[in-house]
């Protein structure tokens, strides 16, 4: 009884932070990962291999009382699968799973096992269920690396969107958030580049390499001399295979993946070229790497003077006149990586746009679908230097604490008062104000930063001093002194020290037009048409790369010219109204220890993520509170079956008769609504059940 009673932790009588952490403990000592708090479901990484999630076990969580069986993630599936059938509960159809934790807590293997399940659970055996599951390591193999948090750490966000029309899946849709395109040519001490590199590397074969140009892989300053060890050897072309099944399965071209193959392989040689002064001004290819300069420029198939030039100066016009600006070396270098990361970016982008194409729904534009979103994105990060790229996924996760804040604690709290309903209040940590630091207008940190971008003469340090002159004394702001353009942000998840260097630039995100010029008239198919996506209505493209064209268009046209904060902060607005709109379901995934180890349960390291997290208030409000509140039409409407009366108006009165119907207790009446514990919603739909059977 024991065991069943800790299922869930809103059953807890004793409830402080020692029992929460106690029973989480006990739990994960006993292989039990996933634990209830009412219907929100907590997951501890194991960090090793549980028979958890094999057939049997997929078939027993299929349209099954939540009560009884131990928590799962195949039980979200279910709940969200059978709420978007308006089977569970009346409210919005949509339904969207939002999943969080820190980096390595397990949110992407979570993802990966709600697809399956609801796979599972619409099984037609089509050949799309097929492609939406191919689709993740194919975006892992460009999207994922090794950090010193999680040897396969998201270094992009996604929400997927599953499209179902009754109970069969018709199309999914990715979006993505921000690739961390800068891992391309930089990535600190015990961390990778991007998967594929090694993949392609230790999966393709002699010939295909002599073909692609590809060398030794420890030359690569790309890949910072870091590879090595036989066993990651097989590790690496297993996964190869891996993506080129999932290619073939999704529908890429022959010559498409040739081509990403080469584009790849030209981003290597590309960061082996280094520079030196020439005799006059200016800077020329070092000896020792004319020979990468000749590669990388035959790779991208574009004239080795072409590449020179982009590498070493900078044209621009002023007053009808070309101007020529000769680079020093770090210029140089800065325009080398930047073309580096400007390509494998739009790669990414691709990719995504060709799996979004290939999933579209293929249904009547009229006919109704609904939604099963699923969002894993980076998990809230705190380095030894934090970049703007931390600060990115940092405020991502500050925006969906308080999308959890609010759908928990606010919303539910202000039902009770506004419908009379006697309650003492839960305080929580709102988080609002830290959104606010960095999204009021005109003078949260991305407005300052965008205002600071758009001066070409503006430095990181300006940008530094703007903030500490507005925010100094602020409660989640911290001025550092020093030479260096730090600063420090106190967020919910602890506070956090950002490197402001390469802020402006990364922000501005413009690549020259030279460059694009050049790209755009590669003799390699794809690389040209990456980059005329932007300017596509020119109608100067052949017949072939107009085709290609269609996937990359919309990545990149409505974008154009917007920083990367004022498209990142649009499209968390874009994705947090359509989560609003639907009906949420969390999982929160806790990391048990930082060295990756199964069977170890640092103590200090939980409690800090339960505390962040909110919850032990989670846990409160679940326990007293009522998290369902249908209104009294929405209940009367659906459970009037239970009094065998269609007919029954739709008010008080009737939503009465019903529940006098049943031996339901600990419900309450407001004013307009309902209030239910979490489970008065299985027991009504047993009922239903019951009924239909008799
Ligand atoms: P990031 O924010 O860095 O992307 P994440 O939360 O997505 O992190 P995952 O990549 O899902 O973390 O998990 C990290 C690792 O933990 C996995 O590669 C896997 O080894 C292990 N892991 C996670 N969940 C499970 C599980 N349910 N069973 C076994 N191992 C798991
Ligand atoms: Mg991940």
């Amino acid at each position: 009884m024991e065991g069943a009673l800790q299922d869930d932790l809103a059953t807890l009588s004793e409830l402080n932070e020692e029992t929460l952490l106690r029973s989480l403990s006990h739990r994960f000592s006993r292989n039990q990962i996933y634990t209830y708090i009412g219907d929100i479901l907590v997951a501890l990484n194991p960090f090793k291999y549980l028979p958890l999630y094999e057939k049997e076990v997929s078939e027993q969580y299929k349209w099954h009382e939540k009560s009884a069986l131990p928590p799962h993630i195949f039980a979200v599936a279910d709940r969200a699968y059978q709420s978007m059938l308006g089977r569970l509960a009346a409210g919005p159809k949509n339904q969207c799973i939002v999943i969080s934790g820190e980096s390595g807590a397990g949110k992407t293997e979570s993802t990966k096992l709600l697809l399956r399940q609801i796979m599972e659970l619409c099984k037609a055996n089509s050949q799309l269920e097929q492609q939406i599951l191919q689709v993740n390591p194919l975006l892992e193999a460009f999207g994922n690396a090794q950090t010193v948090m999680n040897d396969n750490s998201s270094r992009f966000g996604k929400y997927i969107q599953l499209r179902f029309f009754h109970t069969s899946v018709k199309g999914a849709k990715i979006n993505e958030y921000l690739l961390e395109k800068s891992r391309v040519v930089h990535q600190d001490e015990g961390e990778r580049n991007f998967h594929i590199f090694y993949c392609m590397l230790a999966g393709i074969s002699k010939e295909d390499k002599e073909i692609y140009g590809l060398l030794d892989p420890l030359q690569y300053r790309y890949l910072s001399g870091r590879y090595n060890s036989d066993d990651m050897l097989t590790h690496w072309s297993t996964k190869y295979r891996e993506v080129c099944n999932a290619m073939d399965m999704v529908g890429f071209e022959e010559q498409e993946k040739v081509d990403m193959l080469t584009i790849l392989a030209g981003i290597l040689s590309l960061g082996n070229i280094a520079f030196e002064p020439t005799d006059s001004d200016g800077m020329k290819v070092t000896e020792m790497s004319v020979g990468w300069l000749k590669a990388a420029a035959g790779q991208f198939g574009v004239k080795e003077e072409e590449l020179l030039k982009s590498l070493t100066c900078t044209m621009s016009v002023t007053r009808g006149e070309a101007i020529q600006r000769l680079h020093n070396q770090q210029q140089a270098e800065d325009a080398r990586d930047s073309i580096a990361k400007v390509a494998y970016g739009r790669i990414f982008g691709w990719i995504v746009s060709k799996v979004n194409e290939l999933l579209a729904p293929k249904v009547d534009p009229d006919v109704e679908l609904s939604e099963i979103g699923i969002l894993d994105i980076f998990g809230f990060e705190n380095f030894a230097v934090n970049r703007f790229e931390q600060l990115c996924i940092n405020l991502a996760n500050e925006q969906l604490q308080f999308f959890f804040n609010h759908h928990i604690f606010l919303m539910e709290q202000k039902e009770y008062k506004e419908e009379g309903i006697e309650w003492e209040v839960i305080s929580f940590k709102d988080n609002k104000p830290i959104l606010d630091l960095f999204l009021t207008k005109p003078i949260g940190i991305l407005s300052l930063l965008d205002e600071q971008s758009a001066f070409p003469q503006a430095t990181n340090r300006d940008f530094v001093d703007k903030l500490n002159n507005k925010f100094k004394g602020t409660p989640h702001y911290e001025v550092v002194q020093g030479f260096n353009p730090l600063f420090t942000v106190i967020h919910y998840a602890g506070k956090v020290q950002y490197n402001a260097g390469g802020f402006l630039e990364k922000n501005r995100d413009t690549i020259p037009a030279s460059i694009r010029g050049m790209f755009i008239n590669s003799v390699t198919p794809l690389l040209s048409v990456l980059f005329a996506a932007t300017i596509s209505r020119t109608g100067t493209l052949m017949p072939r790369k107009a085709k290609m064209m269609e996937s990359v268009d919309d990545n990149f046209n409505s974008t154009r010219k917007q920083s990367v904060a004022a498209q990142f902060k649009h499209s968390l607005g874009v994705l947090m109204e359509k989560m609003f709109a639907a009906s949420p379901h969390f999982i929160r995934c806790v990391k048990p220890n930082s060295s990756k180890l199964p069977d170890l349960l640092d103590d200090k390291l939980v409690m800090a993520q339960l505390r962040y997290n909110g919850l032990l208030e989670t846990v409160r409000i679940r326990r007293d509170g009522f998290s369902w509140r249908p209104s009294f039409a929405e209940f009367a409407e659906r459970y009037n079956i239970l009094l065998l009366n269609p007919d029954l108006p739709l008010n008080k009165e009737s939503c009465m008769s019903i529940l006098n119907s049943t031996e339901f207790k600990g419900w309450k009446c407001g004013s307009s609504r309902l209030f239910f514990k979490y489970w008065h919603q299985e027991e009504l739909a047993r009922l239903l059940e019951r009924l239909g059977r008799a």
